[in-house]
């Protein structure tokens, strides 16, 4: 057995996304106790960035130590009781999860449907909402990776809230690449992961929970079913002011490479980072076209973060990617569902979305779909 050298990869998937050196180099500082005073310090401001990043004054706001399905799964196992009806809006591979999240905590999920590819309809939530007028929670996905269809997360937690429904909110590919506003949107519950566009290595999932969805929490009649994932302990680590108390030792390293992360953000700006991404979206967008490959998904929800393409007439897609990943360590991403082997997801996640990615895809597909 030897040491294990990873070659060294361009990361334009569906996620993890390339990792950005200073983050790299965070993660290999030594490890000190996790309730270590510094280490403590580090978890405050970790805390105080993930606000940021969510826009958001939620002090319930801190990152599970596990990837974005952890964060998921905090989300249900918290905010579900035995019996709940939740309104699961269905347009991708994520909706589907949530559902399976629901049946699992004992609730009752009611489906809304969409085609993949397409945004989530407010409309059909609103028809769900006044058809089942006992639904205490609607849960939907923000940024469908699976698709890149972005939803209207403001408008669909107005119609929630309208029918006294909580709201569970998917942000594992939005954070950080688009727009989003959980206090002014009024996001009851949240969760997100670190490998998408925060451009931080896998395993972390921030999350942030509202007074409201908080107060369901806390007057549950049975007790959360996880114990790893039950907010009410979670918080006696992770809570602030009160004396820190054993609850399970935190990822140490990964947490320096969250905040090296999340310091990066807030130097660039939530903005100008939304920006970057659009930008690179475009150019990648107009090579793409002049190579005549064209979108998936329609320009007014598409998000500027995955990019999935039709895969041209006749070209083989496992092919295509396997050369890509063996001539030139660029790795983008397959269909899933309905869509394996007719469309590639190409990521442009945190690091990922620079000009030199953007035009090194750019030709290597090129060369590659030229001897096809
Ligand atoms: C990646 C992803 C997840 C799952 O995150 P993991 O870190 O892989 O567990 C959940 N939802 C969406 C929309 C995602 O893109």
């Amino acid at each position: 057995m030897q040491s294990f050298n990873p070659p060294v990869r361009t990361l334009m998937g569906p996620g993890p996304s390339d990792v950005h050196p200073r983050i790299l180099s965070a993660m290999a500082r030594p490890t000190i106790g996790h309730l270590d005073p510094e280490f403590i310090r580090m978890m405050d401001e970790v805390k105080a960035m993930l606000q940021y990043a969510f826009q958001t004054k939620n002090p319930m706001t801190m990152p599970v130590s596990a990837p974005g399905s952890a964060g998921m799964e905090t989300c249900f196992a918290n905010l579900v009781e035995p019996g709940d009806k939740v309104i699961v809006c269905i347009n991708g591979v994520f909706g589907n999860r949530m559902r399976e999240n629901v049946e699992r905590c004992g609730g009752t999920c009611v489906e809304v449907k969409d085609d993949w590819g397409t945004a989530v309809s407010p409309e059909k939530v609103e028809a769900a909402l006044v058809a089942n007028p006992d639904a205490k929670i609607v849960a939907f996905v923000h940024a469908e990776t699976s698709t890149g269809a972005c939803s209207d997360v403001k408008t669909i937690c107005e119609i929630a809230h309208k029918h006294n429904c909580l709201t569970i909110v998917d942000a594992v590919t939005s954070l950080g690449g688009v727009e989003l506003k959980v206090d002014e949107w009024g996001v009851d519950s949240i969760y997100s992961g670190t490998q998408k566009c925060l451009s931080c290595v896998p395993g972390l999932s921030p999350v942030s929970f509202n007074e409201a969805a908080l107060d369901k929490v806390r007057n549950r009649k049975t007790k959360v079913q996880s114990w790893f994932l039950d907010l009410n302990l979670v918080m006696g680590y992770w809570g602030q002011g009160a004396k820190r108390a054993y609850h399970h030792t935190a990822p140490v390293n990964t947490l320096y490479a969250l905040h090296e992360s999340l310091v990066m953000l807030k130097e660039e700006g939530l903005e100008n980072a939304h920006a970057r991404h659009r930008a690179m979206h475009n150019k990648l967008k107009v090579g793409l076209e002049e190579m005549g490959i064209k979108f998936l998904v329609d320009e007014s929800v598409r998000l500027p973060q995955l990019n999935s393409v039709w895969i041209p007439e006749g070209v083989d897609d496992a092919a295509v990617r396997s050369e890509l990943l063996t001539k030139y360590n660029l790795e983008i991403g397959s269909g899933l569902g309905d869509f394996a082997g007719k469309v590639w997801r190409i990521g442009t996640m945190g690091f990922s979305a620079t000009e030199e990615n953007i035009l090194f895809c750019l030709a290597a597909l090129k060369d590659v779909l030229g001897k096809k």
